[in-house]
């Protein structure tokens, strides 16, 4: 609910299909900068790491896509565990739409394949415009791939740095307004994201803001911005909220925190969230 505070009021309807795991009202999000009021159904998240076996978490969220559907055009990224591609997608019956493809490296380890496969498990529990869409994945055959909607525009940060100085006002806030409809969904969800970071939202060809980068908190401790703390395991200093980085509570509270450093970050057109300060100073000075 903290995110409503940030676009507006959530219109709950109590009724026959609200129950523990959905509940369902009116909700706000924001596409192409229009403001669009409508009747969603919010599930709740599921931790992918309850089942017993992956496997079947994957292919209980994910679709199983056919390797021949797939185009890969060419090379855009380095991720975690392999290449990121852009290509295309021509399911039967559809038109094709441009993708981006995460492969996962030959000779990767099972507990390498199952991590790689979580954030699949994850994404595809979420449905909301501002949110990166899942399409699918390629479990079956080599290399594993997890194929997401195409962000021609990339990651924020470095994208706005090339635009500095060029949008107006209502634009950068417009950006915002994206993030928190999304965030807010996730929040509505039970979903923490923990690592909220202008770096870890993709834009579009329309400036439509998609929260992206979900896993688990190991996948959290591969982002190049975490380090090492004294309560053990890595953490993005400059994102996290206080009580996350002293006594690691990491709720929806502390994810509206780090949405303070991308606001920040997003009207300063991705400039380093406290400058060249070391990370003590900058966790010092916040107690
Ligand atoms: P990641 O492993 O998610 O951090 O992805 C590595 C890089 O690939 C990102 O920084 C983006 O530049 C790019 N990328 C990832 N997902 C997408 C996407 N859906 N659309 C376009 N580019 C993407």
């Amino acid at each position: 609910m903290v995110f409503g505070f940030i676009i507006g009021r959530r219109y709950a309807l109590a009724g026959p299909i609200d129950s523990p795991l959905l509940h369902c009202g009116y909700s706000k999000a924001d596409q192409e900068g229009d403001e669009e009021l409508y009747f969603q159904c919010t599930k709740t998240y599921i931790d992918p790491e309850t089942y017993e076996d992956p496997n079947r978490a994957v292919h209980q969220f994910a679709k199983e896509l056919d390797a021949s559907c797939i185009k890969i055009e060419r090379v855009i990224g380095a991720g975690e565990f392999g290449e990121v591609c852009s290509g295309r997608l021509k399911l039967p019956g559809k038109r094709d739409v441009s993708v981006a493809i995460k492969t996962l490296k030959v000779g990767y380890t099972e507990k390498q394949r199952r991590d790689f496969l979580c954030e699949a498990s994850i994404m595809g529990q979420f449905d909301h415009p501002n949110v990166v869409h899942l399409e699918g994945v390629v479990t079956r055959g080599k290399p594993v791939m997890i194929v997401i909607e195409y962000m021609e525009n990339g990651s924020l940060d470095a994208f706005l740095r090339k635009h500095d100085g060029q949008f107006t006002v209502i634009q950068l806030v417009g950006m915002l307004r994206g993030i928190a409809a999304g965030m807010r969904y996730l929040a509505d969800m039970g979903y923490v994201h923990r690592d909220l970071a202008a770096r870890n939202i993709l834009v579009n060809s329309n400036l439509v803001c998609k929260v992206s980068d979900f896993g688990l908190s190991r996948v959290i401790e591969d982002d190049p911005e975490a380090v090492y703390t004294t309560t053990g395991g890595k953490i993005p200093v400059r994102w996290t909220a206080p009580e996350a980085i002293q006594y690691r509570k990491f709720t929806s509270a502390s994810d509206v925190w780090s949405y303070g450093i991308v606001m920040w970050e997003v009207m300063s057109y991705g400039e380093r969230p406290y400058w060249d300060m070391s990370n003590q100073d900058v966790s010092n000075n916040r107690q």
